[in-house]
C-alpha cells in the first residue's frame, strides 16, 4: 500500500503533532488524554509521523506473525 492510500484512510484537520511537535499542519486524531483535574487533550499526529507508525505496525506485524492492517492508528 503506498503512502498515500495510507493517509487517505484517516481524516485531517489543520493541529499539532504530539510527535514531531509540528504546528499547523493537516493532523489526525490518535488518541486522548484526561488529566486527573478532567481537562482533556487530544492527540493529534501529521503524516510523516503516521507513516513511521504504520510502518512500526508493520514490522511488528510481520515479526509476530500477525496481518497488518492499516488505517486503525487511533482507533
Ligand atoms: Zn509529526
Amino acid at each position: 500500500m503506498t503512502p498515500d492510500l495510507i493517509l487517505a484512510l484517516y481524516e485531517w484537520a489543520v493541529g499539532t503533532c504530539f510527535r514531531c511537535s509540528c504546528s499547523d499542519v493537516h493532523t489526525t486524531p490518535l488518541d486522548r488524554i484526561v488529566t486527573p483535574s478532567g481537562d482533556t487533550y487530544e492527540l493529534r499526529a501529521c503524516g510523516v509521523c503516521i507513516l513511521a507508525l504504520e510502518r512500526e505496525r508493520h514490522f511488528y506485524a510481520r515479526r509476530r506473525g500477525l496481518e497488518y492492517q492499516p488505517g486503525s492508528l487511533g482507533s
